[in-house]
């Protein structure tokens, strides 16, 4: 026969059952002893109709750590180099980068595109890539 760790309290003896607060609650001991495992928590409620509650200690008892499933950090969406080299051009139809050509000659334009990383878009737009310090584009 299986030796159980708990026993509920041999006698008479009732504490007040967690759930309906009633002096109804036989709790659970160590087996052999008389030592209380939790009597807020562990034991079975004499009100088995109205109330019900029983809760056996090994529940909580054999409790082992969670376990923390590592997770690397999601890397951060770079746009590759390819679509944001693609954007550089065109600027001939890039309204900004005529208006920088205008302000402070081709060559100063170009500095600056190539500073700020001035790309062209679809319909003459301008874009703006935001670079990082690793000179990776994160986005425009
Ligand atoms: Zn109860």
């Amino acid at each position: 026969m299986k030796q159980y760790k708990y026993e509920l309290m041999k006698g008479s003896r009732r504490y007040i059952c967690p759930k309906c607060h009633k002096k109804e609650f036989k709790v659970y001991v160590k087996t052999g002893t008389n030592i209380v495992v939790d009597e807020t928590k562990y034991g079975r409620c004499n009100r088995q109709n109205s109330c019900g509650y029983f809760r056996y200690p090994d529940t909580n008892e054999d409790w082992t750590p969670p376990q923390f499933v590592y997770t690397p950090p999601k890397p951060l969406d770079y746009v590759s180099k390819d679509v944001v080299e693609a954007t550089f051009n065109q600027y001939k139809s890039n309204v900004f980068f005529m208006y920088l050509v205008k302000l402070f000659g081709i060559e100063k334009a170009y500095q600056l595109q190539e500073a700020y990383n001035i790309g062209t878009a679809k319909g003459g737009g301008t874009i703006f890539w935001q670079q990082d310090r690793e000179q990776n584009i994160r986005t425009a």
